[in-house]
Formats: C-alpha cells, structure tokens, sequence
C-alpha cells in the first residue's frame, strides 16, 4: 500500500535490520517518510531493508550502533546527526520507533543477574536515553512509538524478564505522552503477539509451534510483521493524532 500520508517526514526505526523493524521501516518509507534504518550488528540485512525500500521508490538509510547505554545512544545520534545533516540539512526528524530488542528470556529459574541486566539495559535502558537524548531533535507534533508486547496483558511466565522489560516500556509509554503532550507529540505503544520473526523461527516454524500460535489468536493464523507496521504507521500518522498515552493490542485477539 503506498500513499503519501508522512511525505517529507524522517522517521527512525531502531532494529529495522529484520522482522518487526523491517517491516515497520518498509511501510513508513511506503507512506512517503525517509526512513533511518538502524541496525545493531548486521549491517547487510540493514543494507537489504534500504534496498527493498529504493526498490519500490522510496528513500533510506543505514545507521548502525549497539543500543545498551547511554554512551551508545550518543554514539547512534552522532552517527545519525551526521547523515542526517548531509542529507536535509537538519538533524531534526519527526517519528522514533524504539523496536530494536532483544526478544525472549530464559526461564524465570535460570536467568542469571547478567541476563536481566541486559535485557534491562537492551530493553528499556537503551530507549530511555534515546528518547532523552533525542527531544531536542524530535519535531513538535512529532511521534513516538515503542514497540512492546502482548506478555504486559497476556501471562506467559516462561520469559518473565523479558515481560517485565516490556511493562515498564509501557510505563516509559505513558508518563512520556503526558510529558510531552504539550508539545504535540504522541506516545504509544503497539504490543505485539506471536509475529513470525527469527526469534521465533526454531519453535514456530514446527507443526506443533504453528498450532500453538494459530490456535492462540482469535483471528486464526500467525501475525506477520505487517500487521504490526500497519498499526505504527496508523499511529504514526495525521489520522493518529489524538492517540496519546495507550497501549495497543497488536495480537490478532489472543488469549480473549
Ligand atoms: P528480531 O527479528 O530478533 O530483530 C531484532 C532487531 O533488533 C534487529 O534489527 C537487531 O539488530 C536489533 N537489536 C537487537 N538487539 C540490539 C541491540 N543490543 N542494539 C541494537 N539493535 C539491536 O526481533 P523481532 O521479533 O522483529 O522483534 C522486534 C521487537 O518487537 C522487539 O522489541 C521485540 O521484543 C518485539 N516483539 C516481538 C514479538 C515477536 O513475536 N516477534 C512479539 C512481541 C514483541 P541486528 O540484527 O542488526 O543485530
């Protein structure tokens, strides 16, 4: 679907290497936006995200940085600062989707401390001081957009550090949307279900995984990483504008 709905709009997606956030950089570059496709590690695939963008005309590029402190955000927004200034001569921009993340945890019995602190760090850590470090960049009327999960609603205590990452983004969600509301940006954020993504492949992509997936979504099938995009981009959106502070359920009906 292309339209021309965010024309002229930059928009960042953090992780849009693969899955969700590749999804979500092809649907906004497909609403007109010039999209920052971040990676952490593998700069091909993000390479492949711009080449898939270009090819069906649209505008993108790389910035590449590990997100899990502060001093690596900086490092993000000096690189992005950079490309951003050579192409619009700005380093403004106007929609930030915090999607990179790391995807699953070990269970509630094995996680160690180093495995918590680093989900924290990856998951919660690493969007704070973005979001922090990017209010000067970010337009007025602008958009914000974290990429959660259905475990803030749903129970599903095999990854328990990992849901935890997840509400307080969640938090971060809506005490941001008031924060900044007065300058008309929008905060939300879109908690997806089971998306066929590599986090999921080993176990989603057996017979019994499929079943276990299909069966849990009233709408009966697997999310695809375009069911996500299409909410961001709705949210994203002038249409989204009086959305502020809410979670969106993003998981084909699941466990109703
Ligand atoms: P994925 O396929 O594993 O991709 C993860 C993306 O995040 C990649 O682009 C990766 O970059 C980047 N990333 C991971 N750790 C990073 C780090 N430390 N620094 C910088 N970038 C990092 O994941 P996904 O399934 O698309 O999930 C995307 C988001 O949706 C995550 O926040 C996840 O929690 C959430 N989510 C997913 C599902 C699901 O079922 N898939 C459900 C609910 C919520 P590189 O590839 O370049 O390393």
């Amino acid at each position: 679907m292309n339209s021309n709905r965010l024309k002229d709009q930059i928009a960042v997606v953090t992780g849009a290497s693969r899955g969700i956030g590749r999804g979500i950089a092809l649907r906004l570059a497909a609403e007109g936006a010039i999209v920052v496709v971040h990676y952490g590690t593998r700069q091909e695939a993000a390479e492949e995200t711009v080449s898939l963008i270009e090819a069906a005309g649209g505008t993108a590029f790389t910035v590449g940085a590990e997100l899990d402190s502060l001093d690596s955000v900086l490092r993000l927004l000096q690189n992005l600062d950079e490309k951003l200034i050579c192409r619009t001569g700005s380093n403004r921009f106007d929609i930030l989707v915090n999607n990179a993340g790391i995807g699953t945890s070990p269970s509630f019995e094995e996680t160690t401390e180093d495995d918590f602190d680093r989900l924290f760090a990856v998951n919660v850590k690493a969007p704070f001081f973005l979001v922090q470090q990017s209010l000067e960049r970010l337009r007025d009327g602008g958009r914000i957009i974290n990429i959660s999960s259905g475990v803030t609603r749903i129970a599903y205590p095999h990854i328990m550090a990992y849901n935890l990452t997840k509400g307080a983004l969640n938090t971060f969600t809506l005490h941001l949307a008031k924060l900044l509301g007065p300058r008309g940006i929008t905060v939300n954020a879109v908690m997806p279900g089971i998306i066929d993504t590599d986090v999921n492949a080993a176990w989603l992509h057996t017979p019994d995984g499929r079943n276990f997936a299909v069966e849990m979504s009233a709408l009966g099938r697997i999310g695809e990483p375009s069911d996500v995009a299409d909410i961001v981009a709705f949210t994203a959106s002038h249409e989204g504008r009086w959305v502020t502070g809410q979670m969106l359920d993003a998981t084909g009906g699941s466990h109703l």
